[in-house]
């Protein structure tokens, strides 16, 4: 079988999963240590590697708050979030919409004002310097409960940043029930934002059905037990709502068992538009391109079959009519070109 990591490399691709500070590579995490001598983290680049070799889920929970205790300042938001769309921009991640959980920020005391100006200079600075478009999605962080929801449906409506399109859910989904989180995203959509919970990575399909009733969902954040109900497949199918497959992250946070099990091929074979991302990518080991390789596999594509993925991405996208076009049309150019060597 054809090696297709050349291939998706140079493929202009978009992503819709994926988070702020899980994002921060050694590389990034190591700039942002030697900002803030004064924590655990190693600054090393050989002794970040190892302290990014996860034991556990525990451990990964443990290091991830490391990184988000590194983030102190609005100039630490706008290193992360501007080095974060470098990484991209190397794997040609031509738009992407990121995940941002502000109130992990403004509760640490960093000036609500400042931080959103942060993110939007990075904004600015990542599409002329990089090429790079970057939207975000500012999401609820589940564990922190009502306080947290209210606190992020403030932020995402009143201070509403240029780059801002949707209002999503994250953190755990085992003992936090979707459906309190409605009035927040009430107001969120009432705002003109776009709805993505996450919803079925831990829990069961029921979860994505509270999701879509109760949270008006128009992208489901993994949705991987949806292949257990074949009515909600059918739904999703009919009403063109994408899943955000993030196939190594299922792995790593035992969502699903090995990656030969995910059901990725399932819910294609549904007719479910599928989208591959990469949720918190040097904390999965991984990026979107390995990602990209990964579903490949599953699914047996060719070249084809990839740049078909990747443009369900940007179908799936919440970006305008016309920059949608381009990089489809972008992905097209290159696929021919590629197949005409
Ligand atoms: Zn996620």
């Amino acid at each position: 079988m054809t090696d297709l990591h050349p291939f998706v490399a140079g493929l202009p691709k978009a992503e819709l999963h994926v988070h702020h500070v899980g994002s921060a590579s050694p590389r990034i995490v190591a700039e942002l240590a030697a900002r803030h001598p004064d924590s655990k983290v190693p600054t090393d680049p050989e002794a970040l590697a190892d302290y990014f070799t996860f034991t556990d889920f525990a451990h990964f929970i443990d290091v991830y708050l490391s990184v988000v205790d590194l983030i102190r300042t609005p100039e630490d938001v706008r290193l992360l979030t501007f080095e974060v769309a470098r990484d991209m921009a190397r794997q040609n991640i031509r738009y992407a919409e990121l995940t941002i959980t502000p109130f992990s920020s403004t509760r640490r005391g960093i000036d609500e004002k400042a931080f959103m100006e942060a993110i939007e200079d990075a904004r600015r600075a990542a599409e002329a310097e990089l090429g790079t478009v970057l939207r975000w999605c500012f999401d609820i962080p589940g564990e922190a409960g009502l306080q947290a929801a209210e606190e992020t449906a403030r932020l995402a409506v009143d201070l509403r940043p240029e780059g801002l399109v949707s209002f999503g859910l994250g953190g755990p989904e085992i003992g936090v029930p979707r459906p309190q989180f409605k009035p927040y995203f009430d107001r969120a959509i009432a705002a003109g934002l776009h709805s993505v919970p996450h919803a079925g990575e831990t829990t069961g399909p029921e979860t994505v059905w509270d999701a879509l009733n109760h949270l008006g969902a128009e992208r489901i954040g993994h949705g991987t037990s949806s292949v257990k109900d074949p009515a909600l497949l059918a739904h999703l199918a009919e009403h063109r709502i994408a899943l955000e497959v993030c196939p190594t992250s299922n792995i790593a946070t035992r969502a699903v068992a090995t990656l030969d099990e995910h059901p990725v091929r399932e819910m294609v074979d549904a007719g479910v538009l599928v989208t591959i991302n990469s949720d918190d990518p040097p904390m999965f080991g991984t990026d979107l391109n390995s990602e990209y390789v990964v579903a490949a596999r599953l699914l047996g594509l060719d070249e084809r079959g990839v740049a078909g993925l990747a443009k369900n991405a940007v179908e799936a996208s919440f970006l305008d009519p016309a920059g949608k076009r381009r990089i489809a049309a972008e992905i097209d150019a290159y696929t021919e070109n590629w197949l005409a060597r």
